[in-house]
C-alpha cells in the first residue's frame, strides 16, 4: 500500500489529501468519483486516524445507515469502498512543508524526503498528527535518539545490551517480550501493577518475569545518570519510597501517541483557535486551493463529527475540480445512475 519515496522526481498528482483519518479516506472516494487522482499522507504507519488510534475497538452508533459498527470496522470499510480508486498511500510521513507556487499548484513535502507536485491540497489533518509522548526527566534531550527512543528501529542492533523500557501497552509489553533472551538484560517498568495491553503479552511477561528472564518493576524513571554525554543508568522511583538503579544502555519509552497541530500551523493559512477557517460552500481555507476537511476545520456551527466530515468530503471534492479545472463545467451526478460513476467504481454494467 505505502510507496516508497522518492527523493529525485516529485509525484505529480490532481491532489494530496493529509490525514488518513475517515475524513481523508472518503475525500478519495468522493475526488475518485469525479474522476480526480490523489495521494494521501498519514504521520501514523496505520489508515484511520482517531478511530484507529484511540478507540479501534469502539462501537459507533451514529453513522448513517449502519446502526452500529465497530471504529476500526468503519475504516476497513472505508477502505474497501475507496479501492477502485488506487489512491496512493504513503504511511508513516508526516507532512511538513504545502507551498502555494505562482502557477496556483503546491509543492508539498514530507518528513521522509516524498515530494508533491500537487494541483489541490486537502487538509484532513483531524487534531494534527500523532506524536509520541515524552519522557519528562531532566537529560532526556542530550541522549534522545542515541539512547532513548520512541520507537524501535532495526531491533537487533539492542541486543547484547541492557534496556530498560517504560510503559504499560502493547508496545511496551511487545518490545520486552521481543528483547528477552535476546538482550543483556530487560527490565519493564510501569507506573502502575495494571497493564493495558493484550493479556496473554502481560500472562508471558509474568511467566518470564518468574522464571528470572526479565525483571518487572513498578515506578516510573525519575532521574537519568549520564557520563561523557552516555546515558549509563537510570533510577527508578518505586511505591513506599523505593528507588532502583538500573544499568542502561538503551532506554524505551512507550506512553502512547498524542496529537499535536504541528507544522500545519507554518503553512501560512488562516487558524482559528488551532483549527483551520473554512467557508461552507466548498470547505476551502483562506489559501485558494488548500481545503480543510473533518476535526481540523472551523467554521459557524462546527460539530466534531465523522458524518459532519463526510459531507464537506463531497463538498470538498467539487470545491478541488473547480480549482484544478476552472473551465470544466460541473453536475450533479448519482451514483446509481451516472454510467462514468459506475465506470470509475469499477461496477459499470452490473446494475
Ligand atoms: C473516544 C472517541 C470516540 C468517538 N466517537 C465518535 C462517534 O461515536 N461518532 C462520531 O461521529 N465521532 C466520534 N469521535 C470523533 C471522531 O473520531 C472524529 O470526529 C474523526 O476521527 C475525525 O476524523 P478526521 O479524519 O477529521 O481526523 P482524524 O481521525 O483525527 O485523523 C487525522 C489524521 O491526520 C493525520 N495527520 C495530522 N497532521 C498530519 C501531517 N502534518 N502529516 C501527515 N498526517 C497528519 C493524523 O496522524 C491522523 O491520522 C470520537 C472520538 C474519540 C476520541
Amino acid at each position: 500500500m505505502t510507496e516508497t519515496a522518492s527523493a529525485a522526481a516529485p509525484i505529480e498528482t490532481e491532489c494530496v489529501i493529509i490525514g488518513a483519518g475517515p475524513c481523508g479516506l472518503f475525500a478519495v472516494f468522493e475526488l475518485g468519483l469525479l474522476g480526480l487522482k490523489c495521494h494521501i499522507v498519514d504521520s501514523l504507519k496505520h489508515p484511520g486516524g482517531q478511530c484507529a488510534e484511540l478507540y479501534p475497538d469502539k462501537p459507533i452508533y451514529d453513522i448513517p445507515a449502519l446502526p452500529v459498527c465497530g471504529a476500526q470496522e468503519l475504516v476497513d470499510r472505508l477502505l474497501q469502498q475507496i479501492q477502485p480508486f488506487a489512491a496512493g498511500f504513503h504511511l508513516g510521513e508526516e507532512v511538513t512543508e504545502v507551498r502555494r507556487r505562482a502557477d496556483g499548484r503546491f509543492d508539498v513535502a514530507t518528513s521522509k524526503g516524498t515530494r508533491f507536485d500537487a494541483g489541490a491540497v486537502v487538509i484532513a489533518a483531524g487534531l494534527g498528527s500523532f506524536q509520541p509522548r515524552r519522557l519528562a526527566v531532566e537529560g532526556v534531550d542530550s541522549v534522545e535518539g542515541r539512547q532513548l527512543h520512541y520507537r524501535v528501529a532495526r531491533a537487533e542492533q539492542y541486543h547484547g545490551q541492557d534496556l530498560v523500557i517504560c510503559g504499560g501497552g502493547d508496545s511496551a509489553l511487545d518490545w520486552a517480550l521481543e528483547f528477552c533472551g535476546k538482550a543483556r538484560s530487560v527490565t519493564l517498568v510501569h507506573r502502575r501493577s495494571e497493564f493495558r495491553a493484550q493479556p496473554a503479552s502481560v500472562a508471558r511477561m509474568h511467566e518470564l518475569a518468574a522464571a528470572g528472564r526479565l525483571r518487572q518493576l513498578t515506578g516510573q524513571v525519575a532521574a537519568l545518570a549520564i557520563s561523557d554525554g552516555r546515558l549509563t543508568s537510570v533510577t527508578v522511583n518505586g511505591p513506599e519510597g523505593a528507588v532502583t538503579d538500573l544499568a542502561c544502555d538503551h532506554l524505551f519509552a512507550f506512553f502512547g501517541l498524542h496529537p499535536k497541530l504541528g507544522p500545519i500551523a507554518e503553512w501560512g493559512i488562516e487558524l482559528e483557535k488551532k483549527a483551520l477557517r473554512v467557508d461552507t460552500e466548498r470547505y476551502q481555507t483562506s489559501v485558494p486551493g488548500i481545503f480543510a476537511i473533518g476535526d481540523i476545520n472551523t467554521y459557524p456551527g462546527k460539530k466534531k463529527l465523522i458524518l459532519s466530515g463526510f459531507h464537506e468530503a463531497a463538498l470538498a471534492a467539487f470545491g478541488v475540480q473547480a480549482y484544478v479545472y476552472p473551465n470544466k463545467r460541473q453536475f450533479l451526478q448519482y451514483t446509481t445512475t451516472s454510467p462514468i460513476m459506475q465506470q470509475r467504481l469499477g461496477v459499470a454494467g452490473e446494475g
